[in-house]
């Protein structure tokens, strides 16, 4: 009851203008500022440092430019300029050629034509360098559709491309059928959005319940599936069930957010398992950050600390 207050709370404060204001003021200007336990800098030389970091952990990683619900065109545009100077900047660099990217940054919200045609633009560069592209899942309102998007570049040819299920939605699961039926690599994550009782499992077990079956019908369907998760819980069953079932550790892998349980990061490598560290950077890192909050209150005390610490 306590954590869905909190994190209804921090929903609403995520929309407040001058929090955001506030926090962007302080909470990256200092290598040692709150938000950079789970951003890793406003620049992509500031996450290519940190993919560096992670490489050298053994740690793969999915470099995510951060920015979502843009309202015109010519941001869109804006946004993906700036995923193709990621691109380069990645094969530059060396690091492993794997992004992360929302439709709603490439203009989803504005026109879905342009938002597929920026989509083409990235894919087109990325592709024939051997990049992994991930479509991030955002909130219910665009599940069909970003849904559509990826099935219809999936069959015009595209194959370097990731979707993203939710067991949080009771949907979640037929939808599961029909990305595995095309072959797709899912990425099968709880969900981090608040999402009304119409759409979505309202208690932490039924969530929890629907994430231990979609995780076993994508371990057995066996299409390289990410699970991703810090939920302990969760890891422990998926090793179970690969064990069990003779699914090896190089049929799949775990991932889990830049910043977030570290050691259970390291202890899965150390292992023998997979494990993708999506590093979050850029100018626009307020929404996702406050997602974090919500999905854990005790982070506001490191976060309030922080802020206290910067602002004297
Ligand atoms: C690689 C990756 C990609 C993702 N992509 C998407 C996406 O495209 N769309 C989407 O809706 N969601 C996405 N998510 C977020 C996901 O939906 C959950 O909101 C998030 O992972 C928290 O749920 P959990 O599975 O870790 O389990 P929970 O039950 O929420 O947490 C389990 C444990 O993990 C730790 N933990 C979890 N969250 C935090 C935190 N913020 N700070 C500190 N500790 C924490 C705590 O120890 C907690 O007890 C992604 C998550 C990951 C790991």
């Amino acid at each position: 009851m306590i954590d869905r207050v909190a994190n209804t709370f921090f929903h609403l404060l995520a929309q407040s203008s001058v929090l955001k204001k506030m926090a962007s003021r302080y909470g990256m200007r200092r290598p040692t500022s709150f938000a950079r336990r789970f951003i890793a800098g406003e620049t992509v030389e500031e996450a290519i440092a940190a993919a560096r970091a992670l490489e050298a952990r053994r740690l793969h990683l999915t470099l995510d430019l951060l920015g979502e619900s843009v309202t015109s065109l010519d941001s869109a545009a804006s946004a993906t300029r700036e995923y193709l100077d990621v691109v380069d900047a990645v094969i530059a660099s060396g690091v492993e050629r794997f992004i992360s990217l929302k439709l709603t940054q490439l203009g989803l919200d504005v026109d879905k034509a342009t938002a597929v045609d920026n989509l083409r633009k990235i894919l087109e560069r990325a592709e024939p360098a051997g990049f992994f592209v991930r479509i991030d899942m955002e909130n219910s309102p665009y599940t069909d559709v970003t849904l559509e998007i990826f099935e219809t570049l999936w069959q015009q040819g595209y194959r370097q491309i990731g979707v993203v299920l939710q067991s949080a939605l009771r949907r979640s699961e037929r939808d599961l059928q029909r990305m595995t039926a095309l072959g797709a690599r899912v990425r099968l994550v709880k969900g981090a959005y608040k999402e009304p009782k119409s759409v979505a499992y309202q208690k932490k077990s039924e969530v929890d319940a629907a994430y231990v079956r979609m995780m076993k019908t994508v371990l057995a369907t066996g299409h390289y599936p990410a699970i991703a998760t810090h939920d302990r819980a969760m890891i422990d069953l998926a090793k179970q069930f690969a064990r069990d079932h003779n699914v090896a550790t190089d049929k799949f892998e775990f991932q889990m957010l830049y910043g977030i349980r570290r050691d259970l990061q390291t202890s899965l490598v150390k292992e023998g398992y997979r494990v993708r560290v999506y590093v979050p950077f850029g100018r626009e890192w307020f929404p996702y950050f406050m997602r974090r909050l919500a999905e854990r209150p005790a982070n506001v005390g490191f976060v309030l600390r922080g802020i206290l610490g910067e602002s004297g």
